[in-house]
């Protein structure tokens, strides 16, 4: 009986940052792209969530990105990069030229929807429109998969009651959709902020709403790697396996300079989280109401782990149990870009260390023959 249309050592689902980045470390250590190892992506074209965050959003200030492992080779550096354009057209840019040099061969669109265990072997289901449904046979899977596609919304009273538009981070465009309107944005982390300020003078009306005070920190960069309170927090949440902490817990907010000029100006003030949604705005906890159109919840991702149900790999305390990028259930499942690893800087360490342990896992004894090095 075939259990699958194909196979490969390796299949790595997600070409982000962390899939790129172990795709490429394998690359290194000599598998080959497309034979030993492939990648499946869902996304239209390369940038992983990147392609889909929105116009305004620009590299540089907050926003630092990362240069992936061997980006010199390619003439690349995302510190010298555009901060003029949109950074979902200049990381999209960047991935692709990147992708190509490497022959990282992605596959894409192909969703990924799910994947079983099959005696020694996961088999991985796969959908897309240029090549219907699919299974992939593999000893070892690399879950790059991110978190934008799982956005999270936290339940409020009444939230179904409102009567104007709610909008998720991964749903917003550009503050010209929310011309004229009184909008609420919820939300502590940098993605908040930033439509504050974009929405300063466009909006008619613009309230902040935060789960918990601003921790406001004198540095103009987001340091997620020297943030070494936040890492750690994921990881000790990862290795629990409990859900994971939000970044912005651990690592504060930088306050450039634009931030500083909104706090000044009075425009930054979170107020704590109103109560409730009512048809008409949301309740704050001292009985009066603001009235709204648009209630923004810039509330944060989660990580995207569907297409995993099946393995039944989730622990009792409601996370992944995670150790250095590795499944604590099952060693051939690694988690790459998850928890502590969920930046780009993180991203990157990921690569290194996941084709390092991957390598060590196909040479287990009853693995298949390794690849012959190339030249
Ligand atoms: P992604 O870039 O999300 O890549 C995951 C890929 O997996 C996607 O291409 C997606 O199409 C694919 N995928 C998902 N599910 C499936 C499936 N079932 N089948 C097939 N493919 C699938 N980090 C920083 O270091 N600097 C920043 O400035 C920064 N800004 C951020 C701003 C926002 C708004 C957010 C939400 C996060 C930000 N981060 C930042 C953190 C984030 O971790 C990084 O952006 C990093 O690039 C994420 O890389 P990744 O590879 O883990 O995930």
């Amino acid at each position: 009986m075939t259990i699958s249309d194909s196979s490969a050592s390796v299949v790595i689902i997600g070409a982000g940052q962390a899939g790129l980045s172990v795709a490429y470390c394998l690359r290194t250590l000599n598998l080959a792209p497309g034979r030993d190892f492939v990648i499946f992506d869902r996304g239209p074209g390369p940038g992983g969530a990147w392609q889909h965050r929105w116009e305004s959003l620009r590299l540089g200030a907050a926003h630092r990105v990362n240069d992936l492992p061997g980006m010199p080779e390619v003439g690349l550096s995302f510190d010298t990069a555009d901060q003029s354009r949109p950074a979902r057209e200049v990381v999209a840019e960047y991935y692709r030229r990147y992708e190509e040099h490497f022959g990282l061969a992605v596959v894409r669109p192909v969703t990924v929807t799910s994947v079983a265990d099959h005696d020694d072997r996961l088999v991985v289901s796969t959908s897309s429109e240029a090549y219907g449904e699919r299974t992939t046979s593999t000893r070892v899977l690399v879950n790059a998969t991110g978190t934008w596609g799982a956005p999270f919304i936290p339940h409020y009273p009444g939230a179904e009651t409102f009567k104007g538009h709610q909008v998720h981070t991964a749903n917003y465009v550009s503050a010209e959709q929310f011309a004229g309107q009184r909008v609420i944005v919820v939300g502590g982390g940098t993605s908040a902020i930033g439509f504050m300020l974009e929405l300063d003078g466009i909006a008619a009306g613009l309230t902040w709403a935060a789960r918990r005070p601003i921790d406001w920190r004198h540095s103009e960069h987001l340091d997620l790697e020297g943030a070494v309170a936040a890492v750690t927090l994921q990881d000790q949440a990862a290795r629990a396996g409990r859900a994971l902490p939000s970044i912005v817990s651990g690592t504060g907010v930088p306050v450039t300079p634009r931030i500083r000029q909104g706090i000044e100006s009075g425009l930054l003030v979170a107020r704590p989280m109103f109560t409730a949604v009512e048809p008409g705005g949301v309740r704050w906890s001292d009985g009066t109401l603001s009235a709204a159109d648009v209630i923004i919840w810039a509330s944060g991702f989660r990580p995207e782990l569907r297409h995993l149900a099946a393995l039944k790999l989730r622990a009792k305390a409601g996370g992944y149990s995670v150790e250095a990028g590795t499944s604590v259930l099952d060693p051939r499942i690694f988690f790459a870009g998850y928890g502590p690893q969920a930046s780009t800087i993180g991203a990157n360490r990921a690569g290194r260390v996941t084709a390092r342990r991957i390598m060590a896992k196909l040479a287990e004894p009853d693995a298949p023959e390794l690849p012959v090095p190339r030249g």
